[in-house]
């Protein structure tokens, strides 16, 4: 039922990750379907795959962030 809302509708996505500045996850918050910014800045479908590429982009991107605060 709730998948019906959301093809009618539209999914409603709330962030529910930040990878980094500009790469996010979301979570739909009828269905549950989750998605992220990809690399040319459009939402693609939360794959395995993306969720491993995002783990590390986060990595580097929150070890990078540590360093400029260590400069700083
Ligand atoms: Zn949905």
């Amino acid at each position: 039922m709730k998948k019906v809302f959301c093809n009618l509708f539209g999914h409603h996505f709330s962030i529910s990750k930040k990878v980094t500045q500009h790469i996010k996850e979301y979570k739909c918050i009828h269905c549950g379907k989750q998605v992220t910014t990809d690399v040319n800045g459009n939402l693609s479908t939360l794959t395995s795959e993306l969720k491993d590429i995002n783990a590390t982009l986060e990595d580097i991107y929150q070890r990078r962030h540590r360093a400029e605060q260590q400069v700083a």
